[in-house]
């Protein structure tokens, strides 16, 4: 058995920048917190060959005296706490003392500081852990730092290092965070020479995103401000139809500090659900402001995630904020036809906002509800429409007396239906294309959702309930959920066998059979996987129900039916996405036209 020795500082050092300096975007994000520590304003950062040549970042912070320059390329030597109270709230980004001592012993260092109240400044060499003698240096107050050829002592590290670009787009993420972060900051980034980024100090938040990731995003940030207590959330979402794969676009700072967390990720998620498809992520920048108690961020070797005190009230938070920027916005996808000599597809796009939106607002409409005339009886009635003249698909007993809102004839531009599948509507400026399907879905699943709050979902009770045989899994499944199904009107009860009976079923879905839409929402608790939280899976289920029942794509509408579905159209919170966050409707705009046609 080998002997065990104590290991030589340096060599700690290089295990210790195993963990922290992994690429040169690493040992920028720690030099750019440094700054960020000493108070800087503006920072000028400087790299060749993707850093691994050369990284340089000089700042206007406060500085270092000269008899400290030994101690900042130390290891457990930091000027930000001193005992264990302070690590209970940290203010700052650094707290280690040990990410210069890694990189210095990983790479060739120079340091060069110089403080307000001196004269003089000092430097410092570091050459893989090697420090040269304190030095002079006549530079300006602030600190230089080069960090150059990462890694140069470690031919193993050095060869896990990626393509230039690729190194370069971490460094740019460091750059980009740390810009994002803290808003006030004026940063610079060159790649051999050339500018990359030039962000002036004080430019506005969205500024900063739209210079970053484009007008996509830049110009469909919606602003999110709430608070709880002491915990305050502001910043930025994307309209949801700027959306992405996965989700690299959804950016979290606390007091500052740019983190990964599961909880938020998944608030904003679940703040934007039913307007995002399935497997899609919103896009994101939210800022989180807490008294630093609340947060341990002493969790984590690069400091990339912290752990909270209480992330349930955070999640909460967050969600709501969401929501509630959300809530009411005019949101309506147009149509982009491919310009001429693209081979690209139709593109989805949505308006440059501000914009005057096609339907009025919910929130007049509701006020409206009460008192408008009673709609004529159409001749053959669907759920959309507010009189009720198609039989009930099974005997039925008298329904529970619920008052169906009663609508205006609808005097809105009538709609033309073309391939039994799409509506279209003429408005004077421009041309509206709405997939009928998806727009009686997503009002069948805000009726049912708006009366199952209010306790009002009023059942359809069989006189005759219907047996429904199912495979024993699902039969199992099914009476896990007895309860939430009997939430959404779908009474069930066990039948012998793998049999059920559905004895009742919500009635505004009348033209659903109760045992298919059962079976649909059954299907749907199969395939859910793990147990989402109830009131996200009664979420589905309604959602799965609204699709069950509503007008398919090859159904021949009759005038009455649009207008009907045009009428409902305005009630909706959110008309423009199904409750699966596909788009109900594409808008062509006069002015879209007059473009593709080249009249402008
Ligand atoms: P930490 O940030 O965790 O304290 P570091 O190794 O990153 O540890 O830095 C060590 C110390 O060096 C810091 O505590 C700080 O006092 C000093 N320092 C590093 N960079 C700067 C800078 N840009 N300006 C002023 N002081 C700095
Ligand atoms: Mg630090």
């Amino acid at each position: 058995m080998p002997r065990i020795r104590q290991l030589d500082a340096v060599l700690v050092n290089q295990i210790a920048a195993g963990e922290v300096i992994e690429r040169p975007g690493s040992a920028l994000k720690e030099m750019l917190e440094n700054a960020i520590d000493a108070g800087a304003t503006q920072i000028y950062v400087e790299v060749e060959q993707g850093g691994v040549e050369l990284i340089r970042v000089v700042d206007d912070g406060c500085g270092i005296v000269p008899d400290d320059l030994p101690l900042a390329l130390s290891s457990h030597a930091t000027s930000k706490v001193s005992s264990a109270d302070d690590l209970e709230k940290i203010q700052t980004l650094g707290f280690r003392g040990e990410a210069l001592a890694s990189i210095g012993s990983v790479a060739q260092v120079l340091v060069q500081s110089r403080t307000r109240e001196q004269e003089q400044g000092a430097q410092l060499a570091c050459d893989g852990g090697k420090f040269s003698s304190i030095e002079v240096w006549n530079g300006r107050p602030g600190t230089r730092i080069e960090v150059r050829h990462l890694f140069y002592n470690l031919p193993a590290r050095r060869k896990f290092l990626k393509t230039i670009p690729t190194e370069m787009g971490h460094l740019s993420e460091a750059v980009i965070r740390l810009a994002l972060g803290f808003p006030h900051i004026g940063i610079t980034l060159k790649h051999n020479d050339r500018d990359v980024y030039d962000i002036p100090p004080q430019s506005p938040l969205d500024d900063r995103i739209t210079r970053f990731f484009g007008d996509e995003v830049g110009k469909k940030l919606i602003p999110v401000a709430a608070e709880q207590g002491p915990i305050k959330v502001s910043g930025f979402i994307a309209d949801p139809a700027v959306n992405r794969g996965n989700n690299r676009l959804q950016y979290f700072f606390v007091n500052g500090r740019c983190i990964r967390d599961r909880t938020l990720q998944h608030a904003l998620q679940d703040g934007m659900h039913g307007l995002l498809m399935v497997g899609r992520f919103g896009v994101g920048y939210l800022y989180l402001e807490m008294p630093p108690e609340l947060v341990d961020v002493n969790v984590h070797p690069s400091k990339a995630e912290v752990r909270f005190r209480d992330s349930q009230v955070l999640h909460h938070l967050v969600r709501s904020a969401v929501r509630k920027a959300l809530h009411g916005l005019p949101m309506h996808s147009t149509l982009t036809a491919p310009t001429s000599g693209s081979a690209g597809a139709w593109r989805l796009q949505t308006p440059p906002a501000p914009q005057r939106p096609l339907f009025p607002e919910p929130g007049r409409l509701e006020v409206g509800r009460q008192a408008l005339p009673e709609l004529p009886p159409p001749p053959r009635s669907f759920e959309t429409t507010p009189i009720i003249s198609m039989p009930a698909p099974m005997p039925v007993v008298q329904p529970e007396p619920a008052p169906e809102p009663v609508l205006s004839s609808y005097d809105g531009p009538r709609a033309l239906q073309f391939h039994n599948s799409y509506l279209v509507v003429l408005d004077g400026e421009g041309m509206l294309i709405i997939d009928q399907h998806a727009l009686h879905e997503r009002i069948l699943f805000e009726q049912l959702k708006d009366r199952m709050r209010d306790g009002q979902l009023e059942v359809q009770r069989l006189l005759v309930p219907e047996p429904v045989d199912l495979p024993a899994e699902q039969y199992a499944l099914a009476l896990a959920h007895q309860e939430h199904l009997a939430k959404l009107g779908l009474e069930i009860q066990p039948f012998g066998g793998a049999s059920l009976l559905v004895s009742s079923y919500p009635a505004i879905l009348k033209r659903a059979r109760p045992a298919a839409m059962l079976r649909a929402a059954i299907e749907h608790l199969a395939t859910a996987g793990e147990a989402p939280r109830v009131e996200l899976l009664l979420d589905r289920l309604l959602a799965t129900m609204a699709c069950h029942a509503a007008v398919k794509a090859g159904d021949k509408l009759t005038p009455a039916e649009m207008d009907a579905l045009l009428a409902q159209r305005h009630l909706c919170n959110d008309s423009h996405h199904c409750p699966h966050g596909r788009p109900t409707s594409l808008f062509f705009s006069k002015a879209e036209l007059d473009k593709q046609f080249e009249r402008t």
